[in-house]
């Protein structure tokens, strides 16, 4: 019989398939980024797109715990869950906010960037206080008002309205030691302190400075500023193994994706599995499967024996192509596989380990678009 207590339960986090992250290793990486940020430069945690998969809110309270007291965030929804999540701190929003959600950032003690002087009008208009931090295209060529317009850009410290607490840029080359990138990461860096010191000279109080993000810092931590605002290598990994920068960190990957064995099949030979039946079984084969597909971030290219998982410390391929909630994987060679037995899919098993760079170069990606796909639907639990 159905009591009150049933309806009270919550599914299982573990039950299906989740991401664990690690306390541990995100603590590691927040020493080791603040060992190489320059003097008086503080870490500003970028937790955009649901902390790049890992769970904006449990990754935003453990850093909090750090002492972590700025976040960066893309859009409002993203930084109005975090206050209302108990974050405390600054709180930046690094893109576009429309003008109906105005009123949300003077209510939630939030600073917005200022994308254009266009812009700088349309939230001055607004008429309530607000914080702004300045965005300055220094070369990317994103958001942000050209260095060259210092005239347009001093009349945003004179609006009534906003209260300049910061000014930024980003590097769009810094990832690269090829020397022409170096260059123009150099000459962006120029461009940004030389309008900050007209600014200045003008009279402008700019507030907090900050031009670098993780490759920023890595290869250039001696362009300095107040802040460095810092994404990938806070979850411990570069967007590709094989960058090698300045200055590399000990940084320890603090995601793990894991599911579950739903159930085995014996597959006979000449029989196929899953949508298309591809991959045809040569010879007798025992199939298990694994409650996870590509609608909770495992990219469907890892299909037809590209990708593994690792299941009681052994490497079972990915048979056929991967579905939307599931995937079929061999363990012809497991034969102690059993009905729900844990499955990793990025993480440790036993002395075998699979990594967001082996998935995301089998993608084709960088470890940030791998990550920030992860599925709405898992749960994340902290370990
Ligand atoms: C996403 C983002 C960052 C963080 O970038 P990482 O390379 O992940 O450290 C920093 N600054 C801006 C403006 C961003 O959009």
């Amino acid at each position: 019989m159905m009591t009150l207590s049933d309806l009270e339960m919550e599914p299982h986090d573990t039950g299906r398939a989740w991401i664990e992250i690690s306390r541990q290793a995100i603590r590691q990486n927040v020493e080791a980024l603040r060992a190489l940020l320059p003097p008086r430069c503080e870490l500003m945690a970028v937790v955009k797109a649901n902390a790049y998969g890992h769970g904006a809110l449990p990754v935003a309270r453990e850093l909090n715990r750090l002492g972590v007291r700025a976040f960066g965030v893309a859009t409002i929804a993203e930084a109005v869950e975090l206050r209302k999540g108990g974050i405390c701190g600054e709180l930046l929003i690094l893109g576009y906010t429309p003008p109906e959600d105005f009123p949300l950032l003077a209510a939630w003690d939030l600073t917005q960037s200022v994308i254009s002087c266009e812009y700088a009008k349309l939230l001055n208009r607004f008429g309530g206080k607000i914080n702004v931090h300045l965005c300055i295209d220094t070369g990317m060529h994103r958001c942000g008002e050209r260095c060259e317009n210092i005239r347009q850009i001093q009349s945003v410290f004179h609006m009534q309205h906003l209260r300049v607490t910061g000014l930024f840029s980003h590097l769009c080359t810094a990832d690269t030691m090829k020397p022409e990138d170096q260059a123009y990461a150099r000459a962006q860096g120029q461009a940004f302190w030389q309008t900050l010191h007209r600014l200045e000279a003008d009279g402008c109080r700019c507030g907090k400075k900050h031009l670098l993000a993780s490759y920023g810092v890595l290869n250039y931590p001696e362009f300095g500023g107040d802040y460095a605002r810092i994404g990938i290598a806070l979850y411990g990994l570069q967007s590709r193994q094989n960058d090698s920068p300045r200055h590399a960190l000990p940084l320890r990957p603090v995601l793990s994706l894991k599911a579950r064995v739903a159930m085995l099949k014996k597959l006979h030979a000449g029989e196929g599995a899953g949508y298309g039946l591809h991959d045809i079984a040569s010879s007798e084969r025992t199939i298990a499967v694994v409650t996870i597909g590509y609608a909770d971030g495992l990219p469907r290219s890892l299909s037809n024996a590209r990708g593994a998982v690792l299941i009681r410390g052994k490497r079972a391929p990915i048979v056929g192509l991967i579905c939307m909630d599931q995937t079929l994987v061999d363990v012809t060679d497991i034969p102690e596989t059993c009905c729900g037995d844990p499955v990793v899919l990025i993480g440790e098993s036993g002395n075998q380990r699979i990594t967001a760079y082996e998935l995301s170069d089998l993608a084709h990606t960088i470890t940030n678009e791998l990550l920030s796909c992860m599925g709405s639907r898992l749960p994340r639990i902290v370990v």
